[in-house]
């Protein structure tokens, strides 16, 4: 599962004569049961637990997940399923009494997907199905409740009509609204029988025109029909999308439930409703959901009408309440796990029709292991791996005070959670808005971007905006994506809020936004609630974090470093526990203010002696940087990278400066100053030094124009073509050392050469730094320890290993160059092809899930041979993968020392490590649950 390509086959081609394809589950008993989500999916597998724990389970049966295989491989399915399914039908129709869709009293029955992995995206759906023309009026008499008969026909012909025949939805709505406006009626409850008959004879005729054929009126006709449209949708654009970003495989297929209708929408007595044994935002011990009387299915979550708090039911049906609450206790305590549930009660009547381990935040995830724990639900063991790492993300953000959240004021739950964190803000509706709106300095606004989606145009308004909110596009929209990357909240794809850019409205649940009003977002859970909350800062100090950390840890056998370049983010690293830094880049130290002009200075320099001159200011910049590392670090190691230069970043654009030079001459005065201002550094002090410095500028530009500068001049290219700048680095390297240790500080030195491809290149750069070392021990008389080392980022390194290691003193994987150079994908230009890619031929992005199989090779070839020299070799890694879990699990596989990544990371990093550590005792196969 937690590979990157697509894998041939995990399907078992091997089967005993007949397969068992269906399960059937009632009257107190389960052919399968709670373990076999494999074949019986996540929902199937639960049907059948709570049947055979004896729970109130509407009786049904499960086709298993291998009819789907076949369906996937031959484009249908074996004649021994349809034979099975009949048969199940039979003992079922037996068991109620009823037949399907026929006779005075008919059999309605539910068609419901159910993959191993709960699948948002799949098909929705169908109740009520067995209905026809001549059913649903025997279900009108014997309800005595033509209304309701009709309203459940309607829903089917509409369900069907659009995931079995794959009729757009707004065809039905048209009609649908169409009527209401007729009859004036409001509600969709407003509209009585006969409007109802009315619209049932519309919807036959939009079926007709759309799917050019009727609305099949023969209940097992539309069975089958329905029960392979669950099969198609395990293919479908939504689902596989879904797989691709949970890291599902897409060999799994899904099952499909049919299952007794019962209905919540009988009148007073009944209802439906969904929740949870603990509360899935905060952890707590409560017990928290929604509910709506006389009501179907879908009501509660379609938003149509408002849900009460699940507690009001105590009030309104204490007995069904009572045990309701002592099922799902029961329940949890079954699973060992919070529970997500679903129930209808039908005339007094209670039923349950899902349990599932609950979705939940970071935050609750980790109060709930530690309170199961304490419950002796779980142990220790066991509560680590019922966080996922990357949750871990959540205690780095501010939230909102869950204490101010209103069950009323949350506009909608269901949007995605596209960047974690929470804003509060007014709205606006443009990126011009935002810009205008926000403010700077002391008048500094909050404001949420809100737009139906995002484009590159909007960048200016996302980066002043608090927060994002989209009504469209999913977890990797543009939205999405930005803001992950700009560390913003955001929540995308809220179908449930509609906006206007232009008449700059937003609509949800009836209520009207406009310009300027407050909402607060929580991109961690996808809410999105009215009003100004309060927030909550960030705490990586927090008590339950740490608890479920310190558990974690002893399992941990890999190190986990950060990357950082400058105290501050040292500090930061130190405090989330990091016990290193794996990667200091120097080239960041020089784009401050300060140092540019002397950075510049040296690239710009036409000869050895010029470029001393500009090193010389460099030096005790950079060792004054050095020495701040090391304080804060203390006698931990830390890796410093030589310079690895995107030269060009530090220079004037090309383009620039021709366009520059050609407007000189008839340049305004003002023109002129701003020109000075750009080009001051470079030695234009006045108008009349442009005319000279310009061309000066563009030539040096020029010179060192590459055509593909990401395998140009780089890494320790650059060191070996002026050697004089990695010994300007040494020196301050060391000279930071010796001063700090003086103070009594301890030094742990790891000084790293970047893309090395042979030993040559080794060790020409290692001879600069170890003869710069003895000079500075030499003058000021001490000596520290030191090692020097490469970063592996080419293949070549990695199959040269052996040779690399006889001079380099530890490895350091540099996963993003090295998959870089190894696909062959450019870093900054893979979003062209990857949306492409990732519809079936890659299945993930390489640079975010290490790709085990070609540059996972690599990394395990190079340590190999690497140790094959040296065995006591130092490795880690500093890609940006060092800090992704299925990535960490890797590393501690291939039995590297340590994983370095960002500070921000190193929770999450720890905790994969540990995983990934404790899997291993425990002998589970990976061992985090999905
Ligand atoms: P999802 O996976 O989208 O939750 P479900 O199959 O669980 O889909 O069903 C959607 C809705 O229909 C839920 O509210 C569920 O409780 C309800 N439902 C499903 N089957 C039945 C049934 N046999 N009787 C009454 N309601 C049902
Ligand atoms: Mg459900
Ligand atoms: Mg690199």
């Amino acid at each position: 599962m937690a590979t990157t390509t697509l894998s041939e086959t995990e399907i078992a081609t091997q089967k005993p004569q007949t397969t068992k394809y269906v399960y059937f589950f009632g009257d107190g008993r389960a052919d399968g049961n709670g373990k076999m989500k494999d074949e019986l999916g996540g929902k199937g597998a639960g049907l059948a637990e709570m049947t055979n724990a004896g729970l109130p389970v509407p009786p049904g049966f499960t086709i298993q997940t291998d009819a789907c295989r076949e369906y996937m491989r031959h484009g249908g399915v074996p004649q021994e399923v349809d034979r099975q399914t009949e048969e199940a039908l039979s003992r079922l129709e037996h068991l109620q009494h009823q037949k399907l869709g026929k006779g005075d009293n008919p059999l309605l029955v539910s068609v419901r997907s159910g993959a191993k992995f709960s699948m948002p995206g799949m098909m929705d759906t169908i109740l009520n199905l067995g209905l026809n023309d001549e059913s649903m009026e025997a279900l009108a008499k014997r309800s005595n409740n033509p209304r309701f008969a009709y309203d459940s026909y309607r829903r089917l012909i509409q369900m069907f009509g659009n995931v079995v025949l794959e009729i757009p939805k707004p065809a039905f709505d048209e009609v649908f609204d169409a009527k209401k406006k007729q009859k004036k009626a409001k509600l969709d409850t407003d509209l009585d029988a006969k409007a109802l008959k009315e619209v049932i004879a519309e919807y036959k005729k939009v079926v007709k025109k759309h799917a050019k054929r009727d609305f099949p009126q023969d209940p097992h006709e539309q069975l089958v029909m329905a029960r392979d449209a669950v099969f198609r949708s395990w293919n479908n654009d939504r689902a596989k999308h879904y797989r691709r970003i949970n890291n599902i495989s897409d060999d799994l297929g899904t099952a499909v439930n049919v299952q007794a209708m019962v209905f919540g929408n009988l009148g007073e007595t009944s209802g439906t409703g969904v929740g949870f044994t603990r509360n899935p935002a905060t952890g707590n011990k409560e017990f928290y959901g929604e509910f709506l009387m006389n009501a179907q299915g879908e009501d509660v979550v379609a938003g149509i009408r408002t849900p009460i708090h699940i507690r009001e039911l105590e009030k309104i049906m204490p007995g069904v309440y009572r045990q309701l609450h002592e099922i799902t206790t029961r329940l949890e305590k079954h699973y060992r796990d919070m529970q997500d549930f679903e129930f209808t009660i039908q005339e007094g009547k209670l039923y349950m029709l899902q349990t599932r381990n609950g979705k939940r935040t970071g935050r609750a995830a980790v109060r709930i292991a530690i309170q199961m724990v304490e419950e002796g639900l779980i142990t220790k063991e066991e509560a680590i791996f019922r966080v996922e790492p990357n949750q871990l993300y959540d205690f780095l953000v501010p939230r909102l005070d869950e204490k101010e959240i209103k069950p009323e004021n949350i506009l909608t739950d269901k949007g995605l959670p596209a960047s974690p964190g929470a804003a509060v803000g007014q709205i606006v509706f443009t990126a011009n808005d935002a810009v205008e709106k926000a403010g700077h300095g002391a008048k500094k606004n909050p404001v949420i971007l809100v737009r139906a989606e995002t484009t590159p145009e909007d960048i200016h308004g996302m980066e002043v905006a608090a927060g994002i909110l989209t009504s469209r596009g999913g977890m990797t929209s543009h939205a999405a994506v930005v803001t992950r990357g700009m560390g913003k909240c955001c929540v995308a794809g809220a179908g449930e809020v509609q906006v206007n850019e232009h008449t700059r409205e937003m609509r949800v649940k009836g209520q009207v936004f406009k310009e300027g009003d407050w909402i607060s977002l929580d991109g961690t859970t996808g809410r999105v609630i009215k009003g100004k909350l309060k927030t909550v800062e960030a705490s990586p100090d927090d008590p339950e974090l740490t608890k479920i950390l310190s558990w974690a840890e002893p399992f941990r056998k890999i190190g986990v470093r950060a990357n950082a370049d400058i105290p501050r983010d040292a500090i930061q690293a130190r405090a989330f526990g990091a016990e290193g830094i794996g990667l200091c880049r120097t080239e960041h130290m020089f784009f401050a203010e300060d140092r540019i002009p002397h950075m510049q200075a040296m690239i710009m320099a036409r000869d050895e002696k010029e470029r001393r001159a500009a090193l010389k200011k460099l030096l005790p910049m950079q060792r004054s940087d050095f020495e701040g590392l090391f304080r804060v670090m203390d006698g931990l190691p830390v890796t410093i990278r030589t310079l690895d230069p995107p030269l060009h970043e530090f220079l004037p654009k090309r383009e620039d400066l021709m366009v520059d030079i050609a407007i000189l001459p008839y340049a305004t005065a003002k023109q002129k100053k701003s020109m000075i201002g750009k080009y001051g550094r470079f030695g234009a002090k006045s108008a009349a030094d442009l005319k000279k410095v310009l061309p000066k500028v563009l030539s040096r530009v020029e010179e060192l124009h590459e055509f593909n500068p990401m395998l140009g001049l780089r890494g320790c290219r650059l060191g070996i073509t002026y050697p004089e700048i990695t010994e300007m680095q040494a020196r301050a390297i060391f000279e930071a050392a010796v001063a700090v240790e003086k103070e009594g500080v301890k030094t742990h030195v790891e000084v790293m050469i970047p893309l090395v491809a042979t030993l040559k290149e080794m060790q020409h750069q290692a001879a600069v730094v170890r003869r710069v070392a003895d000079e500075v021990f030499e003058e000021k008389g001490k000596k520290v320890h030191y090692l020097v080392g490469t970063m592996i980022e080419l293949p070549r390194a990695a199959l040269v290993a052996d040779e690399i290691a006889k001079e380099a003193e530890f490895f350091s994987f540099g996963t993003n160059d090295l998959t870089q150079t190894t696909f062959g994908f450019s870093r900054d230009d893979i979003n062209k092809v990857l949306p492409t890619y990732l519809g079936g031929i890659l299945k993930q992005d390489p640079f975010a899930v290490l790709d085990r199989e070609g540059v996972g090779e690599l990394v395990r070839i190079g340590i190999e041979r690497g140790r094959k020299t040296r065995p006591k070799l130092e490795v880690g890694i500093c890609g940006e993968h060092g800090g992704e879990p299925s990535s960490v699990e890797f590393c501690h596989q291939v039995g590297m020392d340590y994983v370095a990544c960002s500070p921000f990371r190193v929770p999450t990093a720890r905790l994969a490590a540990a995983q990934a550590g404790a899997s291993e005792k425990l002998k589970v196969e990976g061992g985090r649950t999905k």
